[in-house]
This record gives structure tokens, C-alpha cells and sequence, in this order.
């Protein structure tokens, strides 16, 4: 089996203002200095204004960097949209894509997230795909069918495990404090990695991270549970104490 290193992923998103971002990113980031050898890997994303001060933060210390979105495009007449291009060049390693709450808010499509997944990889990005069913489509039964054809739909050609991560976030689980089963997180990730081995040759080295109210108390649980290979956190990755023991629950 692939040796997977846990990736624990902080989704800040449009929360912190300048100082709070430099202070909890300098906080990571002296931490991860200071711990040295950890088993996992860390990563925070910012809002797009605090990118470039928190890279400059971060520049000599193993925290990574990410953004929360990208455009499909390098450059051009796209008002208010921000590229692959100008996240690499702010120091970012990473980028979330297909948040539920950007499925949402912004009507995003699989298709779109695809479009954005193929330029950011084309730039050297790691795109962080992130999948999940409603409350009710998993009360219909319909969780995995729903997954399975967001899997399909987003990923882009040749992707590989170098290129993208995969987060299942159960859509009623993020921000509301319900946590789904490990039985379920298990199933579905298994469920997952099965889907990507239909498109993927490396299908098993694939980190495939679970979301949606991972807190301090549940991800040692979370984190030990089969295919589970890291977090993205929302709400409990503003507190530098509980993101890192978040990380440090990993063993
Ligand atoms: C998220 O936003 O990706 C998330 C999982 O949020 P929370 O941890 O607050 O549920």
C-alpha cells in the first residue's frame, strides 16, 4: 500500500483581517519550526488579500500555503477573479477547489471545477478537489451516486497523486458541528478511492482528506480512521492551539 503523508488543510475563508492572518500563520508556522519531525503536513488558506503577507511570513518555515479558489484562466479581462498565475506567485502551493459553499454561492459545476483544477495544475499547484452530498441526498440514499459523479465530473485528465488531493466534505456536516461516523467517513472513502481508480493509475497514493467539524476532541478518531489521509478544517483552524492539535492528533 502507498505511504500516505497526512495533509492537514486550514480553510479560513472569508474570515481574519492582516494582523490576525500574520498572527496565527506566525504561530503555525513557529510551531511546525520548532516541533521538528511531525507526521503530517500543514497547509493554511488565507483570503486572497492576506496571501502575499502571510507568504512572506512563512517563506522559511515548512508551513504551506494555499488559496481558496482560482479562476480556470492565467490572465485577462476577468473582473474580480484571481488566477493560478497570481496564487503561485504569492507562495502558494496549494488550492482549494469546488467548495460546497462556492458550489452554492457561485453555482460552480463540476465541469467548472475541472476547467479550474486543469490551470491550476498547469501552473504547479496541488488542487485540493473537494466533493460531498447534501443531508438530503444522503436520506434519499443517493451519497455515493452524488460523490462518485463529482469525482468523475471535476477531476481533471491526467491527474495524478502529485497533482490533486481529494476532501469529502459532507455538505451538513461543515460548520454545524455534526461529524459524520468514522463507519460512514470509511465507507465513503473507500467508496472514493475506488472511483479513482477507474481514472487514476496511482489511485492509491491519492490523499483523500475528510471536512466538516473536525475539532480537537474527534480527529484522533477521524484521523486513524481507513483512507483517511488528513483534514480540511474550517472553523476550528482560526485557533492556532486546536489546528495544531488537530495535526498533532495524527499519528
Ligand atoms: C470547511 O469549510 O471546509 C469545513 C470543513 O468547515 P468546518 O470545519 O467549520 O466544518
Amino acid at each position: 500500500m502507498a505511504e500516505r503523508r497526512k495533509l492537514i488543510a486550514g480553510n479560513w475563508k472569508m474570515n481574519g483581517l492582516k494582523a490576525d492572518g500574520l498572527e496565527l500563520a506566525s504561530d503555525l508556522a513557529g510551531r511546525l519550526k520548532g516541533a521538528g519531525a511531525v507526521a503530517f503536513d500543514m497547509l493554511v488558506c488565507p483570503p486572497f488579500p492576506l496571501l502575499f503577507p502571510v507568504g512572506e511570513a512563512i517563506t522559511d518555515s515548512p508551513l504551506a500555503l494555499g488559496g481558496q479558489d482560482c479562476a480556470p484562466k492565467l490572465s485577462g479581462a476577468h473582473t474580480g477573479d484571481v488566477s493560478p498565475q497570481m496564487l503561485k506567485d504569492a507562495g502558494c502551493s496549494f488550492v482549494i477547489l469546488g467548495h460546497s459553499e462556492r458550489r452554492q454561492d457561485h453555482g460552480e459545476t463540476d465541469a467548472a471545477v475541472k476547467a479550474k483544477a486543469e490551470a491550476a495544475i498547469g501552473q504547479g499547484l496541488v488542487a485540493i478537489i473537494c466533493v460531498g452530498e447534501t443531508e438530503a441526498q444522503r436520506e434519499a440514499g443517493q451519497a455515493e451516486a452524488v460523490v462518485g459523479a463529482q469525482v468523475a465530473g471535476s477531476l481533471p485528465a491526467g491527474a495524478n497523486a502529485a497533482t490533486v488531493v481529494i476532501a469529502y466534505e459532507p455538505v451538513w456536516a461543515i460548520g454545524t458541528g455534526k461529524t459524520a461516523t468514522p463507519a460512514d467517513v470509511a465507507a465513503m472513502h473507500g467508496f472514493i478511492r475506488a472511483e479513482l481508480a477507474k481514472a487514476l493509475g496511482d489511485a492509491d497514493a491519492v490523499r483523500i482528506l475528510y471536512g466538516g467539524s473536525v475539532k480537537p476532541g474527534n480527529a484522533a478518531e477521524l484521523m486513524s480512521t481507513a483512507d483517511v489521509d488528513g483534514a480540511l478544517v474550517g472553523g476550528a483552524s482560526l485557533k492556532a492551539d486546536d489546528f495544531w492539535a488537530i495535526g498533532t492528533s495524527c499519528r
